[in-house]
């Protein structure tokens, strides 16, 4: 089969075998997001080797348990061990042991066919089309927050990037009914929060009139610059969530947060049923987010076109079936 894969040095299409893993089941994948993840990975992020990709829609081709064969399904992406403490408590995503499906250890979906055990299956509702699907795990990732911060209409709350992970934090925010203000470098991108409600501030503005005001900051952006902002608008007693994959270390003002007794809050992903449930009653705009149409023989192009100024999802279409 065909696969977009990294070697520590290049990426490239490759022709490897299926993936044949005693006791899991087999996707024949139909679309497959780029994640700033991949393109993170690609220099350097956790080291990773092979097949690259995480944001998967596929129908089931074989399974242990017959009855899942046939279904259109998205994947959780951490394997955990089955066995250790963790995920005896139903946390395989801390597993020590866990691999991430194209992050760490496990061949991942940028392919014809991935591989991963069933108890990680979800069956997408036939509402929810091929195209929002492939959010499912951003999706999840941006409401890991709520789960983590309390956040209600009481709360102000920034968010820093307006990148494709900060349009769908900013959405999950605006559910809240929070007093949202929205940082970014773009103005066409921040519109979509806007509709949302939110307040929307280009960061080259500047913040000097917003210093130590919000109860919850988000940093999204990336960015050295973004986490210094966070630490300035943060209140005193605040909360900062940092929610981007960053290779190489972060600079940070270790005293500001000592002496306001800030919170930090570090943020990786989430559980896909409500990220399901929000497309499936169409909570946000997914669909705008997709900036492009690539396809798998499309190779290395498909990092470099995610990798462009401005371009939010590029979709990367496998096989011939849509839905
Ligand atoms: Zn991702
Ligand atoms: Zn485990």
């Amino acid at each position: 089969m065909k696969a977009i894969r990294f070697d520590g040095d290049n990426v490239a299409l490759a022709e490897i075998p299926v993936p044949v893993i005693a006791g899991e089941s087999l996707v024949r994948v139909v679309a497959v997001g780029v994640c700033n993840t991949d393109l993170e990975i690609v220099r350097g992020y956790a080291g990773f080797r092979g097949t690259l990709g995480h944001e998967f829609v596929g129908v089931v081709e074989s399974s242990p348990d017959p009855s899942w064969i046939g279904a259109r399904v998205v994947g959780e992406i951490n394997c955990g061990c089955g066995s250790c403490a963790r995920c005896a408590a139903g946390d395989p995503r801390h597993c020590s042991d866990r691999t991430v499906l194209g992050i760490v250890n496990r061949d991942g979906a940028m392919a014809e066919y991935v591989s991963l055990p069933e108890r990680n299956l979800l069956r997408v509702p036939d509402c929810v089309s091929d195209d929002r699907a492939i959010f499912v795990e951003p999706l999840a990732a941006a409401c890991e927050i709520l789960h983590q911060v309390a956040i209600d209409d009481s709360t102000t709350v920034a968010l820093i990037g307006d990148g494709k992970l900060g349009l769908l934090i900013g959405q999950v925010l605006a559910t809240t009914g929070a007093r949202l203000t929205a940082y970014g470098r773009h103005r066409s991108k921040l519109a979509v929060l806007e509709t949302k409600g939110a307040t929307v501030r280009l960061s080259s503005d500047g913040h000097e009139d917003v210093r130590g005001a919000f109860d919850v900051v988000v940093e999204a952006s990336g960015s050295t610059s973004g986490f210094a902002m966070a630490q300035a608008i943060v209140r005193p007693r605040g909360t900062i969530v940092l929610k981007s994959t960053i290779h190489g270390d972060v600079p940070f003002d270790a005293t500001s947060l000592i002496v306001n007794e800030v919170t930090l809050v570090g943020s990786r992903c989430g559980r896909f049923e409500w990220a399901l449930e929000m497309l499936e009653h169409g909570v946000v705009d997914v669909e705008s987010m997709i900036s492009r149409r690539m396809r798998l023989d499309d190779g290395d192009a498909v990092l470099a076109a995610a990798a462009e100024p401005g371009v939010l999802k590029v979709l990367v279409e496998v096989g011939d079936e849509r839905n």
